[in-house]
Parts: C-alpha cells; sequence; structure tokens
C-alpha cells in the first residue's frame, strides 16, 4: 500500500485563506492592518526569490508589505538602525530579516536587536528560550508548518516516537521542542548519529531536516510511519535541467510510510503561509486582541 501524500500547497493555501480572513475582520472591526517588513541585504538568488515570493502573498493576504533591499556593502550599524526604525515603526508587527546575511554581519546581534514581539521568524534568543519553556512565543515558521500538517494528519501526537533527523537553530531544535510540547518522545539526530538507520527505524513521525538530496531511503522508514520532509536540494537531470528533491528518497519511502510530504509541494509552502499566520499573531497581541487559532 503506498502512503497518503500530504498536499501542503492545498494546506498552505487554505492557510492563506484563513489569515486573510482574518485580516479582513481585524481592517473592518478594529481598522487595523497587520503589517510585514522584510529586509534584505545583498543579492543572494534564493533569498531574492523568497522575499519576492514573501511580499507577493503578504499583500495577497490583504497585509501592508514592506521591503528593505540593501546593497551588500551596507554596514552592520545601518542595519541595526533599520531594525531599531522598524522596532519602533507601529504600521509594522512583524519584521523579517533575510538571512544568510553578509559576512561581515553579526547575524546573531542583528536577530536579537528585533523586538522579540515583532520577531515572525521566531529566531530571537527571547523566543527561543519562550518556546524552550513552553511559554507563549513566535515560532520559527518552517517547523510550525510541519507540525499544522501533523497535528491535521495525526489529530494528538501524545506518546508518539519522533526522530527529527537535523539539528539547526532555523528548522531541527524547534521542531524537537514543538514535538515535545506535543508530547511526543523525540530523538534529535545529526551528522554524529551512531546507526541513523536504525534510529529512524523506530520512528512513528520523521522530520527530515539535512540538506542532503534523497539520504533516507524507504527501508530507514517503519512501516505506517508519518515522513515529513524538510529537505530543498537541487539536483541535475539528465537533460541538463534541474529538479528539486527532498531528504527522503520519496519513490521507495512512499512505498512504506502512511503518509509523507513530497518535495515541491509539501513543507515549502507551508513556510510562508505560517509566516503570515504569524504577522497577524503579532498585530493582534500587539493590540490586546484574541489571536487566531
Ligand atoms: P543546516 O545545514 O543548518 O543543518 C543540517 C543538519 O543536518 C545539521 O544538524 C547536520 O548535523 C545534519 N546532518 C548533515 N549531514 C548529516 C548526515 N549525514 N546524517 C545526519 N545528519 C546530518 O540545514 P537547515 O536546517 O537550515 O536546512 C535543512 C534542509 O531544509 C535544507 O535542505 C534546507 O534547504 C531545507 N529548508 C527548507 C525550508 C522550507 O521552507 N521547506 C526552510 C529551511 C530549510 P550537524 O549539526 O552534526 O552538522
Amino acid at each position: 500500500m503506498t502512503a497518503q501524500i500530504i498536499d501542503g500547497k492545498a494546506f498552505a493555501a487554505s492557510v492563506r485563506e484563513k489569515v486573510a480572513g482574518h485580516v479582513a475582520r481585524l481592517k473592518q472591526d478594529h481598522g487595523l492592518t497587520p503589517g510585514l517588513a522584510v529586509v534584505l541585504v545583498g543579492e543572494d538568488p534564493a533569498s531574492q526569490v523568497y522575499v519576492r515570493n514573501k511580499g507577493k502573498q503578504t499583500k495577497e493576504a490583504g497585509m501592508l508589505s514592506v521591503e528593505h533591499r540593501l546593497p551588500d556593502t551596507t554596514s552592520e550599524a545601518e542595519i541595526l538602525a533599520l531594525v531599531e526604525t522598524l522596532n519602533a515603526d507601529p504600521s509594522i508587527h512583524g519584521i523579517l530579516v533575510q538571512l544568510p546575511l553578509p559576512e561581515h554581519v553579526n547575524a546573531e546581534l542583528v536577530i536579537n536587536a528585533i523586538d522579540p514581539a515583532k520577531d515572525v521568524d521566531g529566531f530571537h534568543i527571547s523566543n527561543v528560550g519562550l518556546l524552550g519553556t513552553g511559554q507563549k512565543s513566535m515560532v520559527p515558521c518552517t517547523p510550525l508548518g510541519c507540525l499544522m500538517m501533523l497535528r491535521a494528519h495525526h489529530g494528538s501526537l501524545s506518546g508518539m516516537d519522533a526522530v527529527v533527523v537535523g539539528r539547526s537553530n532555523i528548522v531541527g531544535k524547534p521542531m524537537a521542542q514543538l514535538l515535545l510540547g506535543e508530547s511526543c518522545t523525540v530523538t534529535i539526530a545529526h551528522s554524529r548519529t551512531r546507526d541513523l538507520p536504525e534510529v529512524v527505524r523506530r520512528a512513528d513521525i520523521v522530520v527530515a531536516a539535512v540538506g542532503r538530496p534523497q539520504m533516507i531511503p524507504g527501508d530507514w522508514i517503519k512501516p505506517g510511519a508519518t515522513v515529513i520532509d524538510v529537505g530543498i536540494n537541487r539536483v541535475p537531470k539528465d537533460d541538463g535541467k534541474s529538479r528539486l528533491v527532498g531528504d527522503v528518497d520519496f519513490d521507495s519511502a512512499v512505498e512504506v510510510a502512511g503518509a509523507i510530504t513530497p518535495v515541491p509541494g509539501g513543507v515549502g509552502p507551508m513556510t510562508i503561509a505560517c509566516l503570515l499566520a504569524n504577522t497577524v499573531t503579532a498585530c493582534c497581541r500587539a493590540n490586546g486582541l484574541p489571536e487566531p487559532e
């Protein structure tokens, strides 16, 4: 039996629709327009694409989208000054500084200069600490999207064995915290993990966030497990073009898993949808209004 495909594209469309509905109500009932500011430093081509998509979807949801595109020669002090201006701007509820930043800029310093209440990426040290201690925080968008899909598929995740492969600050670690918050038994695997296939084989939920094309084959997957593939890897095709693949070997995993997210069309679309949702949440919190569910 082949796995159920978790359609991230459709799920993200439903999240965006809910966000747009909430934005319309905030405007109508409270005269508020949630505002998201994105800061892009330099010419990184992937970042340019992300920022363009973020801006487009922010506007489509009826929100204010502000973009600050700065040359890669911009000094750390200038970026910090811009962050301060955005922190003080009441029309801006979410601030996102697109990573990576140029090498001469201390990314941690910049991220930690963002007002934690406006930190819609959830990377500020205060939000990391709040998430780690199970308190209300801004949750990083990619793991939040993964969790939403898992919850929608399973309902309760309580007691399930979850293995997160990858321990980055932006995906692996917050994903593990979220799953722990759902009362999963969580293992975080990484490049030094011994016998990774055996570790993955005991998981009811596998979240792969490694950045290695098709590294996890189907025979590492426990029959019936749910597989969330965060990886986005571009690999060459025979015709000289390229295609996107995940960290999981989809063709073999789909034969074993109970449910699986495809790449593309799985986790990716959920990330921006969650960014929009976080911006609405930040706007509600800033104005003492009930948050969207
Ligand atoms: P990082 O490079 O920051 O982290 C990769 C992690 O994988 C590290 O913890 C590393 O371990 C671990 N790892 C590397 N090699 C192995 C191995 N052979 N076995 C086990 N673990 C290994 O990546 P990110 O977390 O930023 O991203 C991961 C993937 O997710 C990438 O493909 C990225 O493009 C994608 N991504 C997708 C997003 C989306 O919106 N869908 C958003 C963000 C990322 P160690 O710590 O020991 O080095």
